[in-house]
């Protein structure tokens, strides 16, 4: 059973504003020290990690998918742990990849966990350019939050 769903963190299960992160890390050149210092004591979306259990709970693998570096992992990794979200695998950033768009990225990352064998019908995300990007690439995503930035 490889049926899974995709799970984005910022804006999906963590709170974000925007406004605040903007200038680290929604341009061409991140700055991810603040950034992480920041979301570190990001509230979790309740009702997201309550879904994302209820999926699990059912048989689903859970896959967190961001656009959040992988040089960086521990951090992601500590907060899911800490707000106890079940995943069974994290795609992220690759290194040396900060310029290319969170769409784009991702797409990558959609081809990298197919090859490892999951089967993603479902996507939860936030942001609109993302969303419709995994909609270009003919998966359902249910967007749970406004994602104009
Ligand atoms: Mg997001």
């Amino acid at each position: 059973m490889t049926a899974t769903v995709i799970v984005d963190v910022d804006g999906t299960l963590a709170e974000f504003h925007p406004d605040t992160v903007h200038h680290w890390v929604l341009g061409p050149i991140k700055q991810w020290d603040p950034f992480f210092a920041h979301m570190a004591e990001a509230p979790v979306i309740e009702p997201v990690a309550r879904l994302v259990k209820l999926l699990k709970a059912q048989g689903q693998q859970i896959v967190i998918c961001s656009g959040r570096p992988d040089t960086h992992r521990a951090h992601t990794q500590q907060w899911l742990v800490r707000h106890e979200i079940p995943f069974d695998a994290m795609y992220l950033r690759p290194d040396g990849h900060d310029h290319v768009d969170d769409e784009k990225v991702k797409e990558a990352l959609l081809a990298t966990m197919r090859d490892d064998g999951f089967e993603p019908w479902l996507v939860l995300d936030d942001r609109d350019a993302v969303v419709e990007q995994w909609r270009a690439l003919g998966l359902t995503c249910l967007q749970c939050a406004p994602g104009d930035f």
